[in-house]
């Protein structure tokens, strides 16, 4: 699954190769694909047409691509499996190419969202005056916007009586950090991830944002390499988890600051790695005990 800094590596993509260009037509070449825009695949192409795309955004995951011309944004869903892709049109078709975007210039090139699994697709919302599509105007800010608020961050993690790794993948909270994410930040910051958000200090929780941007800046640091290429791509692996992961996916490992075994447990239908030295469990008073040590 694309996190934010896979989702802002395809943003810069369609920054270069596809902003300000008018479309000239659209092909939607599978239902799914548009199944988020109520009005069907034939309106899609048919509103879409004739305008001009602004600069692509992004908000935590959520990359949309404005009309230049009126208060609407075509809003991307990467899902599981979804590209966007910036091919010259002789370029073969894929076999699970979804829709085709064709422009009015004479460049040579068309954008193309290709998806396997179909679990993505694009649509498109009226924008707040803000412009962000309406349908994402409850997601808070991510991290790496300098907007973020830190302060109202910290106050409503005192507030609010959920634990912290919830905390870090509630959207309305803060966007953009998944389940890796997050629990590279939590190792960083040596917390355990079912802290409960109440009892982090002002101090902890700047603490754990910074670790949080270092993480994600490190990935964008990897995924900047694919920037010069035509090709603008998301396929939810990017090097840096391969290379540069502390945590997620290290269980039996060593932890690399203590060297104690990490440890893996499910959490929410996914799992949560963690250094059980570095990272103790939280002492909980007049709640069951958590399962994991
Ligand atoms: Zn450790």
């Amino acid at each position: 699954m694309p996190e934010l800094p896979e989702v802002e590596v395809v943003r810069r993509g369609l920054t270069r190769w596809v902003a300000h260009r008018t479309v000239a037509a659209v092909e939607v070449l599978h239902p799914r694909a548009v199944r988020r825009h109520l009005a069907g695949g034939e309106n899609f192409a048919q509103r879409l047409a004739g305008h001009r795309l602004g600069a692509p955004a992004r908000r935590g995951k959520y990359l949309w691509l404005p009309l230049e011309d009126t208060d609407e944004a075509v809003l991307a869903h990467l899902g599981m499996s979804g590209q966007l892709l910036v091919q010259p049109h002789e370029a073969p078709t894929e076999k699970h190419l979804r829709i085709r975007v064709r422009f009015e210039d004479a460049l040579g090139t068309e954008l193309r969202f290709v998806d396997q699994r179909t679990f993505g697709g694009l649509s498109l919302h009226d924008t707040t005056p803000d412009g962000l599509p309406d349908v994402i105007a409850h997601i808070a800010r991510d991290p790496l916007d300098p907007l973020f608020d830190e302060e109202a961050f910290h106050r409503a993690l005192r507030r609010k009586r959920t634990t912290v790794k919830r905390a870090l993948l509630d959207q309305s909270l803060i966007s953009g950090v998944g389940n890796i994410y997050a629990d590279e930040a939590l190792w960083r910051s040596r917390l355990h991830y079912e802290r409960p958000t109440a009892t982090l200090t002002r101090p902890r929780t700047t603490e754990l944002l910074g670790h949080v941007r270092d993480v994600m800046n490190a990935a964008l640091a990897v995924g900047g390499t694919s920037f010069d290429s035509l090709y603008v791509n998301v396929n939810g692996e990017s090097g840096y988890f391969d290379r540069s992961l502390d945590a997620y996916g290290r269980e039996d490992l060593p932890c690399r600051r203590c060297g104690t075994p990490m440890r893996r447990r499910p959490w929410m239908n996914r799992s949560s790695y963690f250094c059980p030295k570095c990272q103790p469990a939280p002492r909980v008073t007049g709640a069951p005990a958590p399962k994991s040590p």
